[in-house]
């Protein structure tokens, strides 16, 4: 993926990644990167074809013919070598977050950090995972699945790169990654970052280009055994169909319209912060954004008042400064889907407490939209039920811990959940009724080693340490008389 600056300072992209080198791509069509925080033309893209995804897939084949075969201790230096590689470009990594995707700064570095410590908690968790058990004359072996292609979101690129390649590397899978095409410069950045992990050629091959040709490619290649994608859920939804033709095995990483449930003990200097925290986070573009606060009835007017006085501390601006909570849309594509989204929860009736349509004043060149919350929604109004992947939080009122539950579950989503409270013992029985892959209690945490995934049209299958790396294995057994 070589990067010349041209007479304009326009950043000109013209190879993929394939067999260990940076190779001239074969597909032609050149795709403009736009700036989301100025509308500006940054960068220049050619994107790959099938046959440069074809090339990259034949890699990564042979190369599985050995890394197939390795034992777990040399899987774990080659994370070591990875982690290292990336850990020396966080700010590159970052950078690169900030300007191509809009991400605020202060969302972006931890992101690529937990992209960068990806591999080190893959490394970690190899250690966790049984790869032979025997009993009697019967032995049971983890075999890694095969070459997988990897297909990623734009809403957090380098994080899903790194984590599905170190889950795949951990378990002995050599690679074929699409990043979004929406993500093409901070995907350059990471593939420079990590070819200097010197990894045997052909374990990573990265094209550039559009899921209908690139992804679509190593969806019905017949070598590819294994897809792990993060993205819609109508495209999830299509590789599960066509992955069928050749018995693809499949992790899909999809959409989400998750819950916050505030309890009526819950302190609201501290929840209703963290609530918005929830909601707004990477500007709201984010699967396990808490876009729906169910509040206790009798509390609607203090909710109000803390939501106001809290909207405070989210102002929208120009990403790279520091203070600024919420960014740009990714693209004017994501900003109309937005706008759209709002006009339709004041046409259902919703009451707009804060935000609304169009751009904030003094920011009309980017793609930035007003963090709005709608009060007295309901659960079957639109806002409630469709993700909107924006800052949009919608207020639902509830009478009792139980219709809490009955709302939270009522989605077709399952992704993340949040419960807030003070009596921790309620908040733990309320958060294990909630159908949803992980659910957090009393505010914004993670755990590398915790599984990441969703019930529901939220996906098939999980991220993250011990359950990311199964993802990529098979059982096998051999049984003597
Ligand atoms: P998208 O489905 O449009 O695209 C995702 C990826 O799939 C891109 O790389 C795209 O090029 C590729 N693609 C498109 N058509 C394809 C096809 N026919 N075959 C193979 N690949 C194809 O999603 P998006 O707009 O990039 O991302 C937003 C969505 O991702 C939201 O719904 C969001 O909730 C979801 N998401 C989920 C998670 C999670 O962890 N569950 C994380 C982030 C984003």
């Amino acid at each position: 993926m070589k990067t010349i600056m041209t007479k304009d300072a326009i950043k000109t992209t013209t190879t993929h990644y394939t067999d260990g080198a940076f190779v001239p791509s074969h597909g032609r069509e050149v795709r403009d990167v736009i700036r989301p925080a100025d509308g500006q033309l940054i960068a220049q893209v050619t994107l790959g074809d099938e046959e440069d995804t074809r090339r990259a897939i034949a890699a990564a084949k042979r190369a599985f013919a050995t890394y197939g075969t390795s034992k777990p201790e040399e899987r774990a230096e080659v994370l070591r070598r990875l982690h290292q590689a990336a850990s020396a470009r966080i700010d590159d990594l970052t950078a690169a977050m900030v300007e191509e995707y809009g991400g605020v700064v202060q969302f972006s570095r931890p992101i690529v950090e937990s992209a960068v410590n990806a591999f080190a908690a893959a490394e970690k968790a190899l250690q966790q995972i049984p790869w032979v058990r025997s009993w009697d004359k019967t032995t049971v072996t983890l075999e890694p699945v095969g070459v997988s292609g990897l297909i990623t979101a734009w809403n957090a690129n380098a994080l899903f790169m790194c984590l599905k390649f170190a889950s795949a590397v951990a378990a002995g899978c050599t690679v074929v990654i699409k990043p979004s095409e929406m993500s093409s410069l901070q995907a350059r950045v990471l593939v420079e970052a990590l070819h200097e992990a010197k990894l045997p050629n052909g374990l990573l091959n990265v094209v550039t280009g559009l899921g209908t040709t690139v992804g679509a490619e190593l969806v019905r290649n017949p070598d590819v055994a294994k897809i792990s994608f993060t993205g819609s859920v109508a495209v999830g939804q299509s590789i599960m169909r066509d992955g069928a033709a050749t018995m693809k095995r499949v992790t899909l990483e999809l959409g989400g319209k998750s819950p916050t449930i505030l309890l009526d003990d819950a302190n609201l200097k501290e929840a209703i912060p963290a609530a918005l925290v929830l909601a707004f986070m990477n500007s709201g573009q984010a699967c396990a954004a808490g876009t729906r606060l169910l509040v206790p009835r009798k509390q609607l007017d203090a909710v109000k008042r803390a939501i106001v006085e809290a909207i405070q501390a989210f102002p929208v601006g120009d990403p790279t400064d520091p203070k600024i909570a919420v960014g740009p849309m990714m693209s004017q594509k994501q900003y109309d889907r937005v706008q759209s989204y709002i006009r339709k929860g004041i046409d259902e009736g919703a009451e707009l407490l804060v935000g609304g349509e169009g751009h904030p004043k003094g920011l009309e060149a980017g793609y930035f939209v007003k963090p709005t919350v709608f009060m007295n929604a309901s659960n079957d109004m639109t806002i409630a039920r469709e993700e909107i992947f924006g800052p949009v939080l919608s207020v639902i009122t509830y009478d009792t811990a139980e219709d809490a539950i009955r709302i939270a579950n009522d989605s077709q989503y399952g992704l993340h959940g949040a419960v807030l409270g003070t009596d921790l013992a309620r908040a733990r029985r309320v958060a294990s009724q909630v159908r949803a892959g992980r659910v957090l209690i009393n505010g914004m945490t993670d755990d590398p080693q915790a599984p990441w995934g969703g019930f529901k049209y939220s996906g098939v299958g999980r991220e993250y340490g011990r359950y990311g790396i199964e993802a990529f294995l098979e059982t096998r057994a051999i049984l003597e008389p």
